[in-house]
């Protein structure tokens, strides 16, 4: 599989600019979109599942235009919606059974194994019976991610799919795409979670005002910030003065004062350590620095 965004723009009626010239290579694998509420995410997500037209641009699905093979693509597409909440009154089964008939697994057999097989992914097989409509909203979240990975997608777009989700199934979920990941299929998952992404995606691309500022590894984001995190052992004196200089990931407080993870080029003057950074740090100082030379 492979999906090739080429320069993609997208202006609302209003004239809002949510999508600017945005090209990127989506290969076998997990794809982690990150950006802030705002960047752009969904109006990406929603033109990859045909619910809307780019403004300028193509998608090419394995070399194929999207646009002029909506049906075919959108047959091998599962897609969760960031605000999926409304269901059918039909049981939770039958909402799945539904969904895989969409994604073309004609043969009722098959279907029946593999809505049951999905129900205990998900963890949903004691409340199959119940009316999908009833279920809790976490219950719900869980059967919106089921209704995407049934009837085996090779194209799979989530869109901040753990927003709802508590730690355990966070971790679950992952494990899931991580699992249906090894086999040739894309999985777009967006997030404004920098969490969502380290464990999980080999290549990303991170989204700010509608227009991509990296795409990579996570691995090459995290080297950017390379000499760049510092930790400041800081007086009660000086805690107010960091926070206002520096852009301050976590304070902790220590014998006398306060350690304040920050990242930054310098931190002249003060008494400060340098720390290994992670994908967290590295968005922030990305976000921060290098995209201003950008703009
Ligand atoms: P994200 O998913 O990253 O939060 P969205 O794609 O939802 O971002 O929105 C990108 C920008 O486009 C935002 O500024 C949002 O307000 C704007 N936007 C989204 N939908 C519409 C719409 N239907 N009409 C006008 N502006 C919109």
């Amino acid at each position: 599989m492979n999906i090739s965004i080429q320069d993609l723009t997208k202006i609302y009626g209003n004239g809002h600019k949510a999508l600017k010239s945005v090209n990127l290579e989506i290969e076998n694998g997990m794809f982690g979109l990150l950006g802030a509420n705002g960047a752009g995410k969904s109006t990406l997500m929603r033109i990859l599942v045909s619910l809307m037209k780019p403004s300028s641009g193509k998608v090419l699905v394995n070399g194929k235009e999207l646009i002029k093979n909506r049906k075919d693509i959108r047959a091998i597409t599962g897609y969760l919606p960031q605000d999926f909440s409304a269901f059918p009154k039909l049981k939770a089964w039958e909402f799945l059974d539904y969904s895989a008939r969409l994604g073309g697994v004609k043969d009722k057999r098959k279907r029946r194994d593999a809505i049951d097989e999905m129900l205990e992914e998900v963890g949903l097989f004691e409340v199959r019976e119940r009316f999908a409509n009833k279920l809790s909203g976490g219950m719900k979240r869980r059967l919106g991610i089921a209704q995407a990975l049934i009837g085996e997608p090779q194209i799979i777009i989530v869109d901040e799919p753990t927003t709802g989700l508590d730690p355990d199934e966070r971790i679950r979920f992952r494990n899931l795409l991580t699992k249906i990941s090894s086999n040739d299929v894309v999985i777009i998952l967006s997030t404004h979670i920098v969490g969502d992404i380290s464990s999980t995606c080999n290549q990303m691309a991170l989204l700010k005002s509608g227009k991509v500022v990296y795409n990579g590894s996570p691995e090459a984001l995290i080297n950017k910030a390379d000499g760049k995190v510092w930790r400041i052992h800081a007086s009660h004196e000086q805690f107010d003065e960091v926070n206002v200089n520096f852009n301050v990931i976590s304070t902790i407080p220590s014998v006398g004062g306060w350690e304040l993870d920050v990242v930054a080029d310098r931190v002249n003057g003060y008494n400060a350590e340098q720390l290994a950074p992670n994908l967290e740090h590295a968005y922030v100082y990305y976000m921060e620095h290098q995209t201003e030379k950008i703009f």
